[in-house]
């Protein structure tokens, strides 16, 4: 039974009746573009085969009742009256906060949820939950659809409401993306374009299995660094100091500071020479960048810790791997690998006894699909039976 059918049928044995929708909203893995989301730079992220799934029907009473079958709990709250609190619930809420800011008037409902992005380990479940309560508000509330708006609202959501200071990149992977593509964002202009990925590769996730802990102060002080380099150059962000630019200047700037912006401006070029290697379906070019990218954040970023440079050394052992890097914000995690599509298994066998081995750890390792971005999968008609429909972003 999929996703789709279990949040169904849990919603009937709850509930009593069938939903009236049901949506679905993917995780994501950065394929490359690493820090640059804050220095206006660019991304290239895609939507894995993994998504949070919601079935729900309207109610009348302006009240949100929802079960999330994950955590085997429910939580009930006010439309007309949002309250703070905490656990899942809470994006859900600060998805309703934020489309009630911008003036929607938004209608109850009564849903289950459930999901299979692994939480917390960098593949934004918290996104995939933002976009796809954004799906069900929507259509409940008769809603217009419009990918980056409700990317915003989910980003909104996580810093006004939950209090977590993200990027854009996640939420708009979520609500944008393709199925086979990536999708190359440019973070100043929110301009993007989807770029196929190349046949006979897979992408692989690998978790290492440590988590970033308390890295706040560790991740704005890389942000502050980055935002003193860009006064330097007397540029808004360091998306706009050229590599020439760089070099001429850069005896001028505090060593670890040069090292900072270093990452920024050539992680930069790598996202673009990365859409360009993948329209000329250039593997070993992609891999290579890959690799540039993962020595640029462990020496220059310095945002790697001992499990991710072991992981991806383990993972670039191997002959069917044309590149790998760490993924996310870094301090712990995953990191992302392509390999050659026929090799999977042998692949992650050998990584898994790797890695095993040199740090003792157990990892996760997800071979995943570029998936489009949040939709709805079904809406009943007047009639109360199921038509499926694609509603793509
Ligand atoms: P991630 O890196 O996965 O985004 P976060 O800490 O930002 O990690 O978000 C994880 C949180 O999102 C969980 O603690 C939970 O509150 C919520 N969440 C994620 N997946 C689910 C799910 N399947 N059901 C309910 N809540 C979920
Ligand atoms: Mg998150």
């Amino acid at each position: 039974m999929d996703l789709s059918e279990q949040v169904s049928e849990s919603f009937v044995e709850l509930f009593g009746g069938k939903p009236s929708v049901i949506a679905r909203a993917p995780g994501r893995v950065n394929l490359i573009g690493e820090h640059t989301d804050y220095n206006d730079g660019f991304v290239l992220p895609m939507a894995i085969d993994r998504a949070i799934w919601i079935a729900a029907r309207p109610r009348a009473d302006g009240l949100v009742h929802v079960h999330s079958i994950d955590f085997d709990s429910h939580d009930t709250f006010s439309l007309e009256d949002l309250k703070r609190g905490h656990g899942w619930s809470e994006y859900l809420k600060g998805v309703a906060y934020v489309l009630k800011l911008d003036g929607h008037r938004l209608s109850g409902w009564e849903g289950v949820m459930l999901g299979d992005v692994p939480r917390g380990s960098g593949l934004s479940s918290s996104a995939a939950l933002e976009l796809a309560s954004a799906r069900i508000f929507a259509s409940i509330s008769g809603l217009e659809w419009n990918a980056a708006y409700m990317a915003r609202v989910g980003q909104r959501a996580e810093n006004e409401w939950v209090g977590v200071n993200c990027g854009i990149m996640d939420q708009m992977a979520s609500a944008a993306c393709r199925q086979g593509h990536a999708l190359f964002l440019d973070c100043r202009s929110l301009e993007m374009e989807h770029v196929p990925l190349p046949g006979h590769v897979a992408v692989v996730v690998m978790d290492t299995s440590t988590r970033r802990g308390l890295v706040d102060s560790a991740y704005n002080e890389r942000r502050s660094q980055c935002e003193q380099a860009a006064r330097f150059f007397g540029v808004k962000a360091l998306r706009d100091v050229s590599w020439a630019e760089f070099e001429k200047r850069k005896s001028g700037l505090d060593e670890v500071v040069m090292r900072r912006a270093r990452h920024i401006i050539t992680e930069n070029q790598r996202v673009l020479d990365a859409v360009q290697a993948m329209r000329s379906n250039d593997l070993a070019g992609l891999g290579n960048l890959l690799k540039a990218g993962h020595v640029s954040l462990r020496d220059d970023l310095e945002v790697t810790n001992e499990a991710l440079n072991q992981i991806v050394e383990a993972a670039q052992m191997q002959s069917s791997c044309y590149g790998a890097r760490m993924t996310g914000g870094g301090f712990g995690g995953c990191a992302v690998a392509l390999v050659a599509a026929g090799q999977i298994q042998t692949f992650t066998d050998e990584v898994q006894k790797a890695y095993r081995q040199s740090s003792g750890l157990e990892p996760q390792i997800y071979v995943c699909k570029a998936d489009a971005g949040a939709n709805v999968v079904y809406n009943s008609d007047n009639m109360g039976s199921y038509r499926r429909i694609t509603v793509q972003p």
